[in-house]
Order: structure tokens, then sequence, then C-alpha cells
């Protein structure tokens, strides 16, 4: 019993880590590279692209944010958005300025099963974090993928996060990257309107293809709707869910999603895991 409470215990403490490098988007979205204090606790870290950790700042919260670096980096990237307390406090925070982290939890996105194949990443709001360094990890290993679609949905211009990086993605071989905005300035380049609308323009073999969602649950419900009108199979489209979560290893039950845990279970789940619970109000 003993060494089940402290193999317990220990699944759930935070390990120093120190941000090494910041890089803000405005006021609201910062991303950080964070250095664990004791070298020797990286492997542990090891992670999947999509996985995520919880960063904990003593006496204010902990919050569950994805892992945006390469799995071979030694330091880790998280990229934050201000909403509320905890991120509000790690939005403050700067270089030297000691975090917990806990982690890796969840699924990965299934990048060795998208290996050989057409990969269409599809993405809105806020919510290219979680996908982020998956698309690096393809673009790192380019051979390996064939016909990488990146479709990006913003609401207004300044939520554009990462811009150089779907610049340079935009430069590599049979790659295809459109990105668009709900509110367009005059700074905007690209499309105008939601995210789905650039799927007409959009080449999509279904028997090849696997789909990456990440965003608003409505822009997933939908856009996987339209796939499967094109023939995609709700097993090769995968989306990431977000829940309000507390423990993020199945204990407490605030990230349940039907019978599914959100931090256990996911965050990455096959639309045709997840579809029948999809629209539920209140799930
Ligand atoms: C698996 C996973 C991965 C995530 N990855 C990232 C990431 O890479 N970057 C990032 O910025 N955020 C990410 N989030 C969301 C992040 O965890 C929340 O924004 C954070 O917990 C808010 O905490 P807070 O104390 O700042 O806000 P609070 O003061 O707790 O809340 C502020 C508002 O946000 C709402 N809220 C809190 N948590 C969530 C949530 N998880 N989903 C929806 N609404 C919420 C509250 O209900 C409230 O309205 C992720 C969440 C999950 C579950």
């Amino acid at each position: 019993m003993t060494n089940h409470v402290t193999a317990a215990a220990r699944l759930l403490l935070p390990e120093p880590a120190e941000i090494v490098e910041k890089h803000s988007y405005g006021k609201d979205i910062h991303v950080f590279r964070m250095r664990l204090v004791d070298p020797g606790a990286r492997p542990r870290f090891d992670f999947l692209q999509g996985q995520f950790n919880m960063v904990y700042v003593p006496g204010v919260g902990e919050v569950a944010i994805s892992i945006s670096s390469d799995p071979d980096d030694q330091d880790l990237e998280h990229t934050i958005r201000v909403v509320g307390r905890t991120t509000g406090v790690i939005g403050g925070m700067d270089v030297g300025d000691i975090v917990g982290l806990r982690g890796p939890y969840g699924s990965g996105w299934p990048l060795h099963e998208a290996r050989w194949k057409d990969v269409l990443v599809i993405t809105g709001g806020l919510g290219c974090a979680p996908v982020t360094g998956a698309i690096e990890y393809m673009f790192r290993r380019r051979a390996n993928y064939g016909r990488i679609t990146l479709l990006h949905g913003v609401k207004k211009p300044a939520d554009m996060v990462h811009h150089e990086r779907f610049e340079a993605w935009r430069r590599e071989p049979d790659t295809q990257v459109m990105l668009t905005t709900d509110e367009p300035d005059r700074s905007w380049r690209d499309r105008t309107g939601v995210v789905t609308e650039l799927f007409q323009e959009v080449e999509i073999d279904a028997g090849r293809c696997i789909v990456f969602m990440c965003g608003p649950e409505v822009m997933i419900r939908y856009a996987a709707r339209i796939l499967s009108e094109r023939g995609v199979s709700e097993d090769h489209i995968f989306v990431t869910l977000e829940r309000n979560m507390k423990c993020a290893v199945g204990l407490c039950g605030h990230c349940q999603f039907g019978p599914e845990f959100v931090c256990k279970d996911g965050p990455i789940f096959s639309f045709a895991r997840i579809s029948r619970f999809f629209g539920i109000r209140g799930l």
C-alpha cells in the first residue's frame, strides 16, 4: 500500500523547470521554452506529439498545456494563451523564472500511422498549439509523408500565432498552406472566411488521407461532416479535445466526455470513437 501511494504521489509531483526563452504574440499569447532544472529528469518527459504537461505555479494553480517542441529537443516548448488566473500569471513570467512541470500525459497524434499518407491538418482559432509540434515533426521527416495540406483559420489577424512557421511550411515541396480570417484588416494577405470554406479548394484522396484537427468543437463537427461526405473514413480523422482538468491522470473526473476521460484516453481521439457524443449539450 505504502509503495502504491508513493508511486501515485510521484506521478503527481511537479519537476522544476526554468524558462529559458520567451516569445510573445501580442499581450495574450506567449511561447516559452522550458528547461528542466535537473537534466536527469528529461528522459521521464519523453513525449509524443500531441501530449501535454501540467504547468504548475506554486500558490496559484496548475494548467494543462500541450507540448509544441520536437520530441528530440532537450527543451520543452509550451504556447500559452492567457485566459484566466493561472495562465495570466504564467503569461507575466519571464526568462529565469521557474515553473513546475508534470507529465507528459494523454495520447499523441498518430504520426507513425500517417507515414506515407497524405496529411490534412485543419486548425481553427488559437487551437494550433497542440498540432504545431506535429507539423514540425512531419517537415523534419518530410520524405516519410505524402502531400501535406495545412488549413488554418483565425478570428482576427492578431490571433495568428507562428506566422513565420506557416510561411516556411508554405515553401516546402508538395505542400499547400491556406490561411484565413473572419475579420481581415489591412495587413492581411490571405483568405477571408471560416476555415471550412477552404475545403472546396483542397484535393482530397480519401483512400490515402489522414486528418488532424484542432479547434472549436463546432468547427470539428462541421468539418468532420464535410470530410465524411467526401469519403474520408471517421477512423482516419483525428481530433484533439479540451476540457477543464485537474489531476490529468483519470482520477478526478473533471474532464469526462461520455465514457472517456480527455486526460488519459485523449486528448487525441479518432472521430469514429467519439462522434456519437459530439454535439450532446453539456458533455
Ligand atoms: C489537453 C489540453 C491541452 C491544452 N493545451 C493548451 C495549450 O497548448 N495552450 C493553451 O494556452 N491552453 C491549452 N489548454 C487550455 C488550458 O489548460 C486552459 O486555458 C487553462 O486551464 C485555463 O486556466 P486558468 O487558470 O488560466 O483559467 P481559469 O481562471 O481556470 O478559467 C478562465 C476561463 O477559461 C475556462 N477554462 C479553463 N480551462 C479550460 C479548458 N481546458 N478548456 C476550456 N475552457 C477552460 C474557464 O471555465 C473560465 O471561463 C489545454 C487544455 C487541455 C485540456
